[in-house]
């Protein structure tokens, strides 16, 4: 394949790593799996930028073509329907793997079919990382701490999840999945990384998709009530999608395995979220208290001292300065589409 060179990107992505300025850098092949996503097309977006070949391996349960339009035509671009729970040949040298849905709406949709989703899949693309040699890099979630007793989170902490909860197809899906990425790590040798994400938000997230950012942005744009959960004192962290991207390149680069916690420190109730949404967006928004769902974990935020040390890295969006970036882009969406529908 064609060599390209990015002085841009050298700059960008070998301040922290390991290679010296200036020194140029092949172009490479990257599978990105879950690629019309959410966290994924905004990932694609910054490897094209950098002058890679991307192939973009989806289903599009939850993604959308609509993410990644832009790219088509361009030769370096490549668009493959396929579900990840069924084997598929490619030639790569880096393989960013996130083929799964992420809000719990989606994930309990259907269960079985998340579980096959971490578990064959990973088999999977671990098994094409093994058959042509790519690194392989696995988005894990803090999920995987379940309930917390440890609070903030670190690395260390092996956490506390219901197995036979509601939420497990996704926690234990993605405890098998790190879990798998190991064996095939010391028992194959293959190159692996693993990222364990903490709640992202940002443009493109799907506007009904029922988490929580996502939810409150698009009822006060549409005049309706925030809907907290519970007695909304139960905290998340939350962290601008540019900022995790820029964490996982950092990450695939870099010589260390992991796993990371990628993450924003910065935490909120979500009656302080709800806040924040009616300072940005409408401060006459009203809120409505609705019933809690199972085994909602009760805090959640990341220790990311091993990222800062070991990746260079750490978040620089915060929440008010992130929340309107979202902002926009729901508000084309959600106004836009009634435009259409009303003719
Ligand atoms: P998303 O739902 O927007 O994206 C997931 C993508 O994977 C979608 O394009 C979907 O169509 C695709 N997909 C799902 N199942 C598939 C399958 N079987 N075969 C092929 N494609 C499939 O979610 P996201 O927020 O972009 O999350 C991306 C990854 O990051 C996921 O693995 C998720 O678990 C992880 N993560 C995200 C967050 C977050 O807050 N966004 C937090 C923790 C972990
Ligand atoms: N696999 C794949 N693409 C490849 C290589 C393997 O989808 O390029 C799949 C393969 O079908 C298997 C899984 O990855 O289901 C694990 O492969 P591996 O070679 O590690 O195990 P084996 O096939 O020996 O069980
Ligand atoms: N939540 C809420 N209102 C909503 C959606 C979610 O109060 O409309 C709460 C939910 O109960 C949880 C938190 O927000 O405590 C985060 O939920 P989300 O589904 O965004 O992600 P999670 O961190 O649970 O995976």
């Amino acid at each position: 394949y064609e060599s390209h060179w990015e002085d841009a990107f050298d700059r960008r992505v070998n301040a922290g790593g390991k290679m010296p300025l200036g020194l140029k850098r092949k172009s490479l092949r990257v599978l990105v799996t879950g690629g019309a996503g959410f966290v994924g097309s905004h990932l694609v977006d910054r490897l094209m930028e950098r002058g890679d070949s991307v192939i973009v391996v989806d289903n599009f349960f939850t993604g959308k073509k609509d993410n990644l339009v832009h790219h088509f035509g361009n030769p370096r671009f490549e668009l493959i329907r396929h579900d990840v729970v069924e084997p598929i040949l490619l030639e790569v040298d880096q393989i960013y793997h996130l083929a799964c849905p992420a809000s719990p709406v989606h994930y309990k949709f259907n269960p079985v079919k998340t579980i096959k989703t971490n578990v064959a899949g990973t088999l999977n693309m671990l098994g094409l990382a093994k058959r042509v040699g790519a690194r392989f890099l696995l988005t894990s979630t803090s999920e995987v701490y379940g309930d917390p007793l440890q609070h903030p989170q670190s690395e260390t902490y092996w956490g506390n999840v219901n197995p036979i909860g509601v939420r497990s197809c996704y926690d234990e899906g993605k405890r098998t999945a790190e879990t798998l990425t190991m064996d095939y790590h010391r028992g194959l040798g293959i190159e692996v990384r693993i990222a364990r994400i903490f709640n992202t938000y940002g443009p493109r997230m799907c506007i009904d998709d029922g988490r929580v950012v996502s939810n409150f942005v698009a009822q006060a744009l549409r005049k309706e009530p925030l809907t907290v959960y519970g007695d909304g004192k139960q905290t998340r962290s939350f962290q601008y999608v540019a900022d995790l991207v820029e964490g996982l390149m950092r990450l695939m680069e870099g010589e260390h395995v992991g796993p990371f916690n990628l993450g924003n420190p910065g935490e909120f109730t979500m009656l302080e979220l709800a806040k924040v949404v009616q300072e940005v967006i409408d401060p006459k928004a009203r809120i409505e208290f609705r019933p809690n769902t199972e085994d909602d974990p009760h805090k959640r935020k990341p220790d990311i001292t091993k990222a800062k040390r070991l990746l260079g890295w750490e978040p620089t969006v915060t929440l008010r300065k992130g929340l309107p970036r979202m902002v926009a882009d729901f508000r084309q969406r959600i106004f836009g589409d009634q435009k259409e529908e009303g003719g």
